[in-house]
């Protein structure tokens, strides 16, 4: 707690206590806390109104049983999640993640930055999040669906365009929000488009939806790098993941003209020094669905994979670097090894993949670091835009959306810049998106009474 303000800390004790064995919510919380003692000098009243208690809390946070039947005949369970955290914004909005890592500890690290990341984007979301231990690898089209249908059995009735609008995230794509979308629309005999997003572009889906989130984070941390003069263009770039967020980071990076020389999924990476092949990557990982050793054995010369366990991607030297597969996938020591190589600038595609020594190292170097909840915000404000869209009936292009997306994620990066310069601690991303999000819900809640 060494770097937590004293009158914080009872405050993160109590959180600890009362939400014993989640390390990853703590670790959020305590990411947070470090940034606002600064926020409860110039403001005493948080204090005094428990705004930080409160915003720490869960309105709401519903666990269930989702029962299926396998190919096979046999009856099978898994337990389901959704932490309605925030609402002073608007409705709950989150994700959904399919993976057997999931526990309530991961959905609430996940919901709680969630309430900051769409208080950042402007845009009127409340935070929550949600998702099963179920693990989607090797399932067969019609499991998937009898588990989607059992999910929002339980689910949809705490659902609404007004309350709550879950989306994807990790295990869950366009083909698992259709079936949920399916079995929502089928028992509350509603066409409520808004109630999820991440939709196919047939049913009321936004353009650019898909790519958000990687092209989100292309844009803050190229909006980063201009702050010292530098570009894209031309540099080595690794990209951790080959899920939705990595693919479009490679899309928008080498559009932006950088080389992305590696990326990797659960059982590796691979290393492209000729810059890696985006039609070939996609073809493997969304067409084909296989490992990504594959890449390399299809690419032949100048690509080669390293199986986990036998080094670290962070290893490979580069200027710029975007963690997008999961949460702690970058240490203490991958830092290092990245600051020793000369990185410019990391941008989270992913959700906290950095650990906090990680973050520690690279703020110490002075590297241009861009926290998720800023940097890969773009894809919740698609979904916002995308709720805006199916209000109103409308569709936007493809180019109206991005542009709209370029946009929201030059103001977030401008706010936590301004924020940061504010709070005397210039150049410094953490802290000024820990306090511009939480000042913004603060200030919500202070207005609505102690509810
Ligand atoms: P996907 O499921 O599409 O892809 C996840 C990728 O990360 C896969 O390549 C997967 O490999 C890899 N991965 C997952 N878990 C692990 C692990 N424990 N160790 C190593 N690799 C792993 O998910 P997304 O791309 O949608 O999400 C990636 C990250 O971005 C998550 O942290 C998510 O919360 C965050 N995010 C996503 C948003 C979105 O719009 N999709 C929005 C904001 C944040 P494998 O296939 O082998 O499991």
């Amino acid at each position: 707690m060494n770097n937590i303000d004293e009158k914080l800390q009872p405050i993160l004790a109590k959180v600890v206590q009362r939400n014993a064995g989640e390390p990853e919510f703590h670790q959020a919380v305590h990411e947070v806390m470090e940034s606002l003692g600064r926020v409860i000098a110039k403001n005493p009243d948080y204090l005094e109104q428990a705004l930080i208690e409160r915003i720490c809390e869960p309105e709401r946070q519903i666990i269930f049983r989702i029962p299926w039947v396998d190919d096979q005949g046999k009856a099978q369970i898994n337990r389901g999640f959704r932490v309605q955290f925030n609402s002073a914004l608007g409705p709950y909005k989150g994700g959904l993640r399919f993976h057997p890592s999931v526990n309530i500890g991961i959905i609430k690290f996940l919901g709680f930055e969630q309430i900051f990341k769409n208080a950042l984007t402007g845009l009127p979301i409340g935070g929550g999040k949600g998702g099963s231990d179920f693990d989607p690898k090797g399932k067969s089209d019609g499991e998937i669906m009898r588990f989607c249908q059992s999910l929002m059995t339980e689910l949809f009735r705490h659902l609404g365009e007004q309350t709550d609008v879950p989306a994807g995230d990790i295990g869950v794509g366009r083909r698992e929000i259709g079936y949920l979308f399916g079995q929502y629309k089928r028992l509350s005999n509603r066409y409520e488009a808004g109630v999820i997003t991440g939709k196919a572009i047939a049913y009321g889906g936004s353009r650019a939806r898909t790519e958000a989130t990687g092209f989100g984070n292309t844009y803050f941390t190229k909006a980063m790098l201009e702050t010292r003069k530098s570009s894209f263009d031309g540099k080595r770039v690794v990209v951790s993941g080959a899920g939705n967020v990595a693919i479009h980071s490679i899309e928008k990076v080498q559009s932006f003209g950088g080389k992305v020389i590696a990326c990797s999924d659960s059982s590796g990476y691979v290393v492209d020094e000729t810059g890696i092949d985006l039609p070939l990557l996609q073809e493997i990982k969304i067409i084909r669905q296989e490992r990504i050793s594959e890449y390399a054995r299809l690419k032949g010369a100048g690509a080669h994979f390293v199986p986990i366990g036998k080094g670290s991607i962070w290893d490979l030297p580069c200027q710029v670097a975007m963690p997008s597969a999961t949460q702690n996938e970058l240490s203490g020591r991958d830092a290092r090894k990245l600051v020793q190589n000369g990185v410019e600038a990391v941008g989270e595609g992913a959700n906290m993949p950095c650990t906090p020594e990680a973050v520690r190292v690279l703020r110490k170097a002075n590297i241009l670091f861009g926290p998720g909840k800023a940097a890969n915000a773009g894809g919740v404000a698609t979904s916002a835009l995308e709720m805006q869209q199916n209000a109103s009936r409308d569709r936007w292009s493809f180019e109206q959306t991005e542009e709209r997306l370029a946009q929201i994620m030059q103001n977030i990066h401008d706010h936590c810049a301004e924020t940061a310069d504010e709070f005397g601690a210039p150049g410094d991303y953490v802290l000024g998106a820990n306090i511009a999000g939480f000042v913004r819900v603060a200030e919500a809640m202070r207005m609505l009474g102690v509810i």
